[in-house]
Order: C-alpha cells, then structure tokens, then sequence
C-alpha cells in the first residue's frame, strides 16, 4: 500500500524511542506521537478533544485530510449535517455538497484498555497518510476526511500498561500463564468506572462515551469503525456480521459493510492476513460502537484481532503471535476501510443523504406520558433520547392521541425526522430477532448446546424507565417546544416557608433530595403508609422533614436541592393527617446516614459492582466505601449499617465458611445486607443460614424424568425412553438450572405493604439474565416484595425460552427478611445492570437508606 514513504516525517521511533509495534504506547505517549505529526503537518492534521476520563486523561481526536480539506473542517461539518437533514437540503443541494465534500471517516480505537494493538496501528495509519508518497494516498486524503479517536478508553489502557510492566521480565514472554499477560482484577477492558464503554452508546453514563457521542453528533461520518481484540487464538474479524441483524439496520448500510468488508479481505490476500465474517459479533444490540452510529446513517463496523494481550503470545497451535503482527493486521484494516471510503466517496454520501430522508417517510409518534408513578422518569428519558440525536417535543398544551388524553409537558417523538430509526431501536417495545435465527438456537438448546445470542435482547427504553408509552399511528398536531437533554427539569418548593415543614414527594428526585440532606445531617422521616394531608393523597414514601430539629437554613437549602434533582417538595403548616398514619406514628421512620460497604475484587462481576457505585455516587451522590471481598471475611464491619454484595460469583468460596459466618453475626447485630443478582445464590444456601429461598432446578417437564443420577445404586429403576427429547433430558446433568437467558425485561408486580417498596410503582421491569430462579419465601420466612407475574405477562420485551417462562412465573425478583436485629435483601436480578435500570432505582435506595431505619444497627461516629 504505498510503501514510499517521506522519511523526514516523524516515525514512532524518532518520537518515541522504539519502531511501530515494538512496544505498547502509554496512552499519554499516544498523544505525544499526534501531536508531533501535527506539528510535521499542522496543514494536514487537527487534534481536538472530546472527553476528560474521570482520571484527568485526555480523550483526543486527530483529524488528517489534504490541505484543502483541514482549512474548511467547519464547513465540510456543516455540510455533513446538512446531508443529514434533508428537510433544508434538497435532492439538487445535496448533489452539490455531494460533488464539493470529502466523505468522514471515523476510526476508533481501543475502546477496551486491554485491547491494545489498535492505538498503535493508530499511530501507524495516520503516519502512513502524511508519509506515503502513493498517489492514491494523495487521493484518499482528497476524497475522505480521515478523523482518528486513537484511544477511547485510556483509563482501561493504563490500568492494563500497569499490570504489564510491573509483571513483564527482561524478555517479552509467550507463556499464557505469564503475569505479565495475566490481568489481574478487574483487568484494562473497562473504564475507570468500570463500565463497558462498548455497551454504553445509547445511555452514555461515562464521560467517554457521552464524548464519544456528541462527536458523532457534530461531525457526522459517513463511515464508522470501533478497532477491538478478540481471544489469542483467533484471527481477524470484519463484517459482514454474525446474526441476528437488528431490523432496523438499513439495506444499504449492510451493503456498504460489505462493500468494504471485500475490499479489507482483498488486501488481507494480498499480506497473507486470515479473518473471518458472519461469526460470534452479531449486530442486533444498539449499545455498540458499532451500533449506536449506525443508526444516524453511518456505516459502522466493528474490526477485531485476536490480541497478543502484551508483546509475545504462544496460541494452542504453538504459533506465536507479535505484537507487531497485531499492529500490522489493524493498520492494514484501517487503510483499506480509508481506501475503500475513498473510492465509493458519491456512493457513500449519496447513501446517508437517501438514509435521512427516508426517516422523513415515517408516520406517526411515540407519546411518553408524565403522569407515571414518577413524572420526571419520562424528563429523564426525555434527556438520553435528546443526546442520542432524536427530536423530542414537550407538548405546550394538553393534547389528545391514540384516543387517550394526554398534559402539557408530556413528550411527543414524530417518527418524521431523520432520525426515525434511532428512535425506533430505543423506544419499540420490541425488536424482534429474526426468526430463523431463532429456530437455529431453539434446534441448539433440543440439542443441549449454548445458543448464540451475544448480548441482551431488550433495552425499550420507556420499559426501563418505567414510562408509559403509545405509538400512535398519527402524529399529534399540538405545538411542542424541544426537549434538550438537560435530564432534570428543576422545581421549586411550594409554600417554602410553611410554618410546619416540608413534604418530599417519592421517587428517583426525592431519593437524590434525600441523600442530600443526610448528608447534610438534616433530620427526617419516612412515612410507610400513603396518608391525605391537607386534601393531598401522599403515597407511602414520602419524606417528612420538619422545621423544628433542624437549622435555620433548611428552608435554602432545599431551595438549592429542588433544584439540582427536580423533586416535589410542599411545604405544609400543620402536621393534622386527615387520613393514614401521623407524623409521630411509628409508621413515620426516622432516616439517618448509613456507612454502606460494597464488596470489589473478585469475586464481584467488574461491570456489575462499577454500575453498582455508579448508581449511588454519581447518580444518588452518596459515598460508598469498597472493599475487598476477601477482606470482609476478617474485617470489623460494625462501623457499616449496610454491605452490599454485587453481582458476582463464587462468594462462598471467596469468603469461606468463617467469613460467611461473620457477616450473619453482623446482620444479627444489626446490620443490612444487600445482595444483587448472583450474591443471591450466597443468600439462599442452606449452610449460610439466611434466607429460606432456594435456587430451583430446571423444571422437568410432564413424562420426562429428570435423569436421575445412579449414585452408589448397583441397578436403578428401569426408564421407558419415549423420544429423543426425552433421551436428550435423560442424558442431561442430573442437577442443572434452567437454560440461560441473555438477557430480557420482565415485569414484576409490587407488594406495596412493605417499607422497601415505599414509593415504588405498583409493576416495575426487571433485566432478567442468566439462569438463576428462586423459590419464594413462605409467610414467616420474609417477604417476596417483587414476583415475576404470570406465565402470559411477566414477559415485557426480548426473547425469553418458554421453559423459562413458565418456571419464572411468580417467582420472587426481590426478598426481604428479617434476621436477628438486621436485615437481609435479595434482587435476584442486577437493578444495576449498566446503570440504566431506571425504574429499580427506588427500590434499591430504600433497601440502602430503609433497611437501616427498620434494623437497629450500631451507629458510631
Ligand atoms: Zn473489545
């Protein structure tokens, strides 16, 4: 590919000290690298930034182009958007921009820190356009506008450059064992809150991604690739992908992956490169990098090389694999996706242009009401649609669709806009996979094989944030004002200066408010039970806060924080409760400011406990204290009220029968104990001594035994095998769970008589993975505060085995119990999970802020 190369331009070697692949480039060496180029070329190359990580890293984009091109960057932008709204750009203005405007290309890197070869075939690629002296180099640079975010996830690099250096000996070693290229908890692949960026895209949680995502926003490319690794043994991966396809991916951006995906594969050839198409990365989940701007028209794809995971590895074969070779591959990639964009440049523009006004085709709207249980859950909504690009309006004036009615302030999403699709990835109550995908992994399961669904099936987003939604065939006509993504919209306390005190409507604004104001040591209670004051119906929930107990400036301060969270707060005069129990009742519980502990380091889940602290730091603003879990097994734990266990594995085997002893004695002291989705299983075994549920068995179906296991039994009973179902159960494992789901939303009901589902809505929808299923609690043993609902409605959205359905039906989602002088909760499922299950938010703030209060903990200072 042009391998003439201009030597006076900078080399990794002159800058940096050691050639392309040779060593692993620290992230901040990665910008050292870019920064001299631009320096060489400041006619030819931009660098700007996107995102700070929470570390104080920098995430940077270096855009390359002809000179032409980096002198009117704002101009080829703008006419990007303009191809993106044809409502201001006709057919004929679209071909002029079409003729004058370079196609972008938008090339991300290493996006999981341990995936490293891509941030220097990076470095490599961008040398290669401002070295070679190839014509068609010169055309490329011409034809595209090449824009490189080299690394996206550089907290996770460093993190993984750590482990490497620290364990790495004189020689770079193959051996799979070797520390060196054995991460350590929680390993580079995520974040610094240890969230996967690359599940991220939609929700945008981390400054990265929300970076990541107004960078698309703004510049628009036309062509999209998210550069990975894969396992040592494997070779390369480009598109076309693996199904399921989501439905929503259109025709001609499958075809443009494969349009670059052949030319990839002739260059491949041509170096001697293997790869493969059409296996294990599907393209059905809209979370992706390489999913998430492809709903905006680019075409995105997802590029991966099996990785070297340091400098030197030995595969099963005995081959080894270099670094250098891992670098080689991506660069190779990344050329040819430039050369390939290069050569299809009107084809490529004249496709995203045809994308976006095919969304104007759309007809109707999705209506997102704010009357729910918790009104600012649609605002909230509202806000992650806004940064995903989607038009949303908030009605001026009450309107009716759909036959129903609906208030001034409820959202109205047109399905005419060019962002139709995007909007209907996020907020169809299903997508549907396709169905002979789905006969092939029913045929798999018959077969006792895994299936092949890479990730979750559901994410509709209104079910996640438990919002009312329709779509309505026809679009209403009441003038709307945009939404912006603000997420919160502001309040004021009513009647501020009440002489009594002050109510504080539930949900996930009052549970912000709340943790506020602990923190701020103001005094309150929570009511258990709905009651009517002043004429008002307040549901269980609500907080109490009054003035007398509590300093002068109450009054400002929750001026400040209605504000910040978007609560309900009503100042009252009198406490006279015309229904329901009163403010001093034993119904009204006083709430203090817990020490929460949460379990980190194996066994938790990575992901899981990231999403965990996420969730309650910088969502809820309130302190957790990490630590280790097998520190917990010996740690004086009776400065906490509250230890959560994360989702994760073996906790038994972590924490030995000694530390799970000790953790019950703090739960019989009085301490709260929390476990989320897998801790279940520690919760629920019989020799913990917790709770009385128990992790069930697949269910066996009428006439097929279950294969019982032969034991010390020298003859068993004779079986009569009917057909090769049954065959197929009998030679099962005798003890198994029910098959694996990857991941669906299921609706739960709520038992409101109970403090942990104070302020909840009566349903709520639950992430449901895996194969875990409990039985509930009997009357004694606890509460089952969540069940499943029946076999026919508890599933809400995504792809759920029958069997499963069945047996989940009135199973518990979360339990409560009793123990000693504390207590202890089991979500059976994550309410955490990527930190967007909006809905179950209150619920788990209760069982962290209530358990205490409803417990009789040790307070100490
Ligand atoms: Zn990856």
């Amino acid at each position: 590919m042009g391998a003439n190369y201009d030597p006076a331009v900078p080399t990794v070697a002159s800058v940096l000290g050691y050639d392309s692949g040779e060593q692993i480039t620290r992230s901040a060496d990665v910008r050292r690298y870019f920064e001299a180029l631009r320096a060489w070329a400041p006619d030819r190359m931009v660098i700007g930034e996107q995102a700070r990580t929470h570390e104080g890293r920098p995430v940077f984009w270096a855009a390359v182009g002809s000179p032409a091109n980096i002198a009117r960057l704002d101009q080829i932008k703008a006419n990007s958007r303009a191809l993106a709204d044809p409502r201001r750009t006709s057919a004929s203005q679209a071909q002029a921009i079409i003729d004058d405007t370079p196609v972008i290309v938008w090339l991300m890197y290493s996006v999981h820190g341990n995936e490293i070869s891509p941030a220097d075939a990076a470095m490599a690629a961008a040398r290669h356009l401002l070295a070679s002296r190839d014509p068609a180099v010169q055309a490329w640079l011409a034809n595209t506008l090449v824009v490189f975010v080299p690394t996206q996830n550089p907290d996770g690099r460093e993190r993984f450059l750590n482990g490497f250096s620290s364990g790495f000996g004189t020689e770079a070693n193959p051996d799979p064992l070797s520390a060196e290229r054995d991460e350590l908890w929680p390993s580079g692949r995520y974040n610094h809150d240890l969230f996967d960026l690359n599940r991220d895209w939609f929700i945008q949680t981390q400054p990265e991604t929300r970076g990541a995502a107004a960078s698309v926003r703004e510049w628009r490319p036309q062509v999209v690739i998210d550069a990975h690794e894969m396992g040592t043994d494997d070779t390369f991966f480009f598109p076309p992908e693996a199904q399921p396809l989501n439905p929503w991916i259109a025709e001609s951006t499958l075809a443009s992956r494969e349009l670059i995906g052949r030319n990839t594969a002739r260059r491949f050839d041509e170096a001697g490169v293997p790869y493969f198409n059409r296996k294990v990365f599907d393209a059905f989940y809209p979370g992706y990098g390489d999913g998430w701007p492809g709903y905006l028209g680019a075409v995105s794809m997802t590029y991966e090389q099996g990785s070297a995971r340091g400098l030197a590895a030995r595969r099963s074969s005995g081959e080894i694999l270099t670094y250098r070779d891992t670098v080689r591959n991506h660069l190779i990639a990344s050329l040819s996706t430039i050369e390939a964009s290069s050569v299809n440049h009107d084809r490529l523009l004249k496709n995203f242009y045809d994308y976006n006004a095919d969304g104007l085709t759309g007809r109707g709207a999705y209506v997102l009401s704010r009357s729910a249980w918790d009104p600012a859950e649609a605002d909230r909504l509202a806000g992650v649609l806004v940064r995903s690009g989607i038009e949303v309006g908030r009605a001026d004036a009450a309107f009716t669709a759909c036959g129903a009615r609906y208030q001034a302030g409820d959202y109205v999403v047109n399905l005419s806009q060019p962002q139709r699709r995007m909007a209907e990835v996020l907020l169809a109550k299903e997508v549907a996979v396709p169905a002979a995908f789905l006969a092939e992994q029913e045929r798999r399961r018959a077969r006792g094989l895994g299936d092949e669904i890479y990730d979750v099936t559901a994410w509709s987003l209104p079910l996640i944030f438990n919002t009312p939604v329709e779509r309505c065939a026809s679009a209403p006509g009441v003038a709307v004002t945009p939404a912006s993504d603000a997420m919160i919209a502001p309040t004021a306390v009513q009647n501020a200066d009440a002489a009594y005190g002050w109510l504080v409507a539930p949900g996930v604004p009052g549970a912000r408010l709340m943790t506020a104001a602990l923190r701020q040591g103001v005094a309150m209670r929570a009511m258990d039970k709905p009651f009517t004051h002043d004429g008002r119906r307040w549901p269980s929930g609500t907080l109490v806060i009054a003035r007398a107990g509590n300093p002068a400036d109450t009054p400002r301060l929750l001026g400040q924080w209605a504000a910040t969270t978007g609560a309900e707060v009503v100042g009252v005069d009198q406490s006279w409760v015309s229904d329901g129990p009163s403010f001093g009742s034993d119904d009204a519980v006083a709430l203090r400011a817990p020490r929460i502990a949460l379990a980190w380091d194996d066994p938790t889940d990575p992901s899981a406990v990231g999403a965990t602290r996420y969730v309650i730091e910088r969502e809820f603003g309130y302190p957790v204290t990490v630590v280790r879990t097998a520190s917990l097994a010996s740690a004086d734990l009776s400065r906490f009220q509250v230890l959560i266990l994360p989702n994760g594995g073996a906790y038994k085997t972590t924490l030995g029968a000694g530390g799970v002893t000790a953790l019950r004695e703090w739960v019989d002291r009085g301490g709260t104990l929390i476990g989320l989705g897998a801790a279940t299983r520690l919760l629920t075994d019989p020799a913990s001594e917790m709770l009385a549920s128990r992790r069930e068995n697949a269910a066996v179906a009428d006439g097929a035994e279950g294969g019982e296991a032969a034991g010390d039994k020298p003859r068993v009973d004779g079986a009569l095998i009917e057909n090769e179902t049954d065959y197929l159960k009998l030679v099962g494992e005798s003890e198994r769970g029910p098959d694996s789901v990857a991941g669906v939303l299921a609706r739960a009901d709520i038992d409101p008589e109970h403090w942990l589902s104070a302020g909840v809505a009566p349903s709520v929808n639950v992430l449901v993975q895996g194969s875990d299923i409990y039985t509930p609690l009997k009357r004694g043993e606890g509460t089952n505060v969540a069940r499943f609902g029946s076999s026919d409605a508890l599933l809400a959205s995504g792809q759920l085995w029958a069997e499963n359905r069945r047996q989940l039906a009135y199973k518990p989602a979360v339990m409560v119990s009793d123990h000693g002088r504390g207590q202890i909760v089991a979500f059976v499922q994550d309410p955490t999970f990527r930190g967007y299950m909006d809905g179950l938010k209150v619920l788990l703030m209760n069982a962290l802020f209530r358990g205490p209060a409803h417990s009789s903990p040790t307070w100490t200072q």
